[in-house]
């Protein structure tokens, strides 16, 4: 079995008792940067749950639904690294389907990595100064 579902496939059993259930729809709305949520969001095979794969991480969506995918769009560490990633490379998973390549996954890692520091190292300057 596949972490991921495909988009159309029957979400019934895996979502049962969900209040808000997943709906392939949603992967096809665009957010906010012009581009439909399923070019970074993947239904995984789990209750309530699907998966950013640029930011690597697993989104719950049982009580808010949609929701927390236009949410997560907006997120500094998602956009932050979206952009970083368009500067290095295009995205192979820019199709609701693509599988990711592991290496893809490292490099958001080391992305991310570097943008905590960077964050961290930001966030302490600025409290030293004030
Ligand atoms: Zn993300």
């Amino acid at each position: 079995m596949a972490m991921f579902m495909k988009p159309g496939e029957d979400i019934k059993d895996i979502d049962k008792g969900i209040k808000n259930k997943w709906r392939w729809a949603w992967i096809e709305d665009v957010g906010s940067d012009g581009k439909p949520f399923g070019s970074w969001c993947q239904k995984l095979r789990q209750p309530g749950a699907c998966y950013c794969t640029v930011c690597a991480r697993k989104l719950m969506y049982g009580t808010s639904g949609e929701k927390v995918l236009s949410r997560h769009e907006l997120d500094p560490v998602h956009k932050a690294t979206v952009r970083a990633l368009q500067h290095t490379s295009r995205l192979p998973g820019a199709t609701a389907t693509a599988d990711i390549p592991p290496s893809m996954t490292d490099r958001v890692t080391n992305l991310k990595i570097r943008l905590c520091s960077f964050i961290v190292e930001l966030d302490l300057s600025w409290r030293m100064d004030f």
